[in-house]
């Protein structure tokens, strides 16, 4: 079976290797004769296999002892409520929220129920994308935390550096970011991330949190679900209840598949290379693809254009399946094409998309 490039932004592509291995050891996992999805959560094996991911995620991001890790259901929108739930715990909290794009703005409409939001900056599109200084971003004296969406997936915008958060907390939802670049873990108070972009399947979300900050929701715990209070997950190793293991299993296996391929330092090194040559395709055909994000906010993991003649999107679309390269329709609130390159989307993928955007170009041009 020969399977072609994924570009799909979510859920996106797994390794290969991965997909072979859950093949192989499905029927019978660690030699218990059952598959993962029927052994007990709480049994040795799936503990030893819970613990080796998270062991493997904290190598990965080299993520210092006084964070807790979690691996909690529910995806990165759940995280929109539980965040500003957990971190006001109950008190009257404002908060500072950037807004740069979609997920951003939602994840600020779902805080708005919990604490009172300051939008403290807001993306701009007058020719091109792009965010406003951060010297010009209006932040609030005390705020609770400073919240931010380190890569927009559906416009394809990407901070390359960490804003300064001063003496709040910083939280990102680096959902369709994580593990594809270094992060200094240390400059942020709490980290989510839907799995299935980067890490696995979907259902699943990792947060890795300060301690003192999990505390703050201890002291909330009245208002918050049990299930989405992190003081109480981080007590119970993520199982206050059932937690969702065959995402978790699946997601392991591709924690150690990337320390296997050299971690987190390689896959960047690898990503700003797949993400140049798509750039530098779009860039040079006359106009005829076009990238509406300014420079130097352009993601590296998600990658948009547009065609400067519209009607020809569907063929497009169509010749591309047939060149083996899927996943490449843009958000259906953005229009036009994205190309996700997550870490999973080996450099080749990048390669044969290109050479086939150039033929499109030179064929319909
Ligand atoms: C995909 C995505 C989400 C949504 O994740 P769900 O797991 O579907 O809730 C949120 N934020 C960002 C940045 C995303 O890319």
């Amino acid at each position: 079976m020969s399977r072609p490039f994924n570009f799909s932004p979510g859920p996106a592509a797994l390794p290969e290797e991965v997909l072979q291995q859950v093949r192989e050891e499905l029927p019978d996992w660690r030699g218990g004769g059952v598959s993962v999805m029927e052994s007990g959560h709480r049994e040795d094996d799936f503990r030893r296999c819970a613990h080796e991911a998270e062991a493997d995620l904290r190598a990965l991001m080299e993520i210092p002892g006084d964070y807790h890790v979690l691996f909690l259901h529910g995806g990165a929108q759940l995280q929109f409520a539980a965040v500003p739930m957990n971190l006001a715990a109950g008190q009257s909290l404002t908060a500072d929220y950037v807004n740069s794009g979609h997920w951003a703005a939602l994840a600020m409409a779902e805080a708005r129920r919990y604490l009172t939001v300051n939008e403290c900056a807001t993306v701009a599109d007058d020719g091109a994308v792009a965010m406003p200084e951060e010297g010009a971003w209006r932040r609030s004296d005390g705020a609770g935390y400073l919240h931010y969406t380190p890569n927009e997936t559906i416009s394809g915008l990407e901070f390359h550096r960490v804003p300064e958060a001063g003496d709040a907390p910083l939280v990102a939802d680096m959902s369709s970011v994580i593990l594809s670049r270094r992060f200094a873990v240390r400059r942020f108070g709490l980290i989510y991330a839907g799995a299935q972009k980067n890490i696995g399947p979907a259902g699943l979300a990792v947060v890795i949190v300060r301690r003192d900050l999990a505390e703050r929701a201890a002291a909330g715990a009245g208002t918050v679900p049990r299930v989405m209070n992190y003081a109480a997950q981080a007590a119970a190793g993520s199982m206050v209840n059932t937690p969702p293991v065959f995402a978790w299993y699946v997601a392991g296996l591709v924690l150690r598949w990337l320390r296997g391929n050299g971690g987190v330092a390689a896959m960047e090194k690898q990503n700003a290379e797949k993400a140049a040559v798509l750039y530098n395709c779009i860039d040079n055909s006359g106009g005829f693809y076009r990238n509406r994000v300014a420079a130097e906010w352009r993601s590296r993991m998600n990658v948009t254009f547009t065609l400067a003649a519209p009607q020809l999107g569907e063929t497009f679309l169509a010749e591309a399946a047939a060149a083996g390269l899927t996943g490449l329709r843009g958000h259906r609130a953005a229009g036009g094409m994205r190309a996700s390159l997550y870490n999973a989307l080996p450099p080749a993928g990048v390669l044969q998309l290109t050479e086939f955007m150039n033929h499109f170009r030179q064929t319909r041009g």
